[in-house]
């Protein structure tokens, strides 16, 4: 047997325990509670595009459920972003400091603003942001005037710092969020996969000037596609919810829009949806949690390096993650589980290293080069039988 059959064949068998035989996705929706109800009541009310009770609904539990002052639902999380970089007034020319381990989605928001991603490490803890990282650049790159902070070697203004709480481990928020405050550049943070995730009592996506969440199908709960933006601040939610909806000014029959507006407004089907799914957060929390300690015990077991979340934070463990040895074992692994229909993923390839970000400024990327090689996702899905 080779190696690596030897070494992760243990693993192999606990994925097969805990989600059966067949084909094994890394991550599958479950629709276990008022889904079917809810969107037969949707249909039969004829609401289903664009406005509707389950969308006021929706924004509600979502208030209740991240504890931000405001919601806005959006038709998907890139759209979110996309509103979020907008709000803080990104433009033309600006640039976004973000993290090189993400989905594309973070970076192509900060391109339809056509300003510039600029790329700092992240941690090997958290797969988030690092926030000495980020202090470095600002205090080689950056200066602040009384106009905001601009990076002295491009002249560009530095507007928006855009973390991510990668497979929903939390980041360094606190640390993030004061850094920011300290060179007066806005926080959103990227939260798409880390609903049910929080740092001490306060949930990810809060800690900001504004944060966005992501319904698409692959994450903890899904609305088909769908998105959210939260923020505690009323003038930036009431901005968000009329430029998500097309810039329309109220009246009885006029149609009269007051800037060009987006239609990102998220279907009250899919809103129908997400309530559902909503409703069994809790639930699946702790199952994912349930599924996140059996990999933990046998990865201890097998010394086999495991994502856990730090201490003081919660994470949803929306993908649970162990480090390969180098990139030659993950792309065996890969390879192993795959010939066994068992479909474990790579993380990302780095945005850095994408056609369309290849010319970005990068810091030092050590640990994130380091991490992407190595990482791999098993499947996480809620699982049905607990
Ligand atoms: C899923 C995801 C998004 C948003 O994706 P949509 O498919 O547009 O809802 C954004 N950022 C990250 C990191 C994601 O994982």
């Amino acid at each position: 047997m080779s190696e690596i059959a030897e070494k992760y064949r243990g693993l192999i068998s606990l994925v097969r325990e805990l989600y059966g035989s067949g084909a094994v996705p890394l991550h599958e929706p479950r629709f276990l509670g008022n889904e079917k109800r809810y969107l037969a009541d949707c249909i039969d009310s004829t609401f289903v595009s664009s406005v509707g009770a389950y969308v006021t609904r929706f924004e509600g539990m979502m208030r209740e459920i991240t504890g931000a002052q405001a919601a806005i639902a959006t038709v998907n999380g890139t759209a979110a972003l996309h509103m979020a970089l907008i709000l803080s007034d990104v433009r033309d020319g600006d640039e976004v400091i973000t993290q090189p381990l993400s989905f594309v989605a973070t970076c192509n928001a900060i391109a339809y603003q056509r300003a510039h991603p600029v790329f700092v490490d992240v941690e090997r803890d958290t797969l988030s942001l690092s926030p000495q990282a980020l202090r470095l650049f600002l205090v080689e790159n950056a200066e602040r005037r009384e106009t905001g902070c601009f990076n002295r070697q491009t002249g560009r203004r530095i507007r928006a710092v855009v973390p991510m709480h990668t497979f929903g481990l939390p980041g360094r928020m606190d640390a993030i969020s004061g850094i920011c405050a300290e060179w007066g550049i806005t926080l959103v943070e990227d939260a798409a996969e880390s609903l049910g995730s929080y740092i001490g009592a306060k949930h990810t996506g809060t800690f900001g000037a504004l944060g966005t969440f992501s319904f698409n199908g692959n994450k903890t709960v899904t609305s088909g596609g769908g998105g959210c933006i939260v923020t505690d601040d009323p003038q930036l939610a009431a901005r968000a919810k009329h430029l998500t909806t097309t810039a329309k000014t109220p009246h009885a029959w006029d149609f009269h829009h007051d800037e060009v507006g987006y239609n990102y407004r998220l279907p009250n089907l899919n809103a129908a949806l997400a309530c559902a799914q909503l409703e069994q957060l809790p639930a699946f929390l702790e199952n994912k949690r349930a599924t996140a300690s059996r990999y933990a015990a046998y990865c201890r077991m097998a010394g086999i390096p495991f994502m856990s979340e730090r201490a003081g934070t919660t994470s949803n463990y929306w993908l649970n993650c162990i480090q390969a040895d180098s990139r030659e074992e993950r792309d065996a692994v890969l390879a192993y589980s795959h010939a066994q229909g068992i479909l474990a993923r790579p993380a990302w390839v780095l945005m850095p290293q994408l056609p369309a970000f290849l010319n970005c400024y990068s810091a030092p990327l050590e640990n994130a080069l380091w991490l992407a090689d190595r990482l791999i996702s098993l499947p996480s899905s809620v699982r049905v039988d607990v």
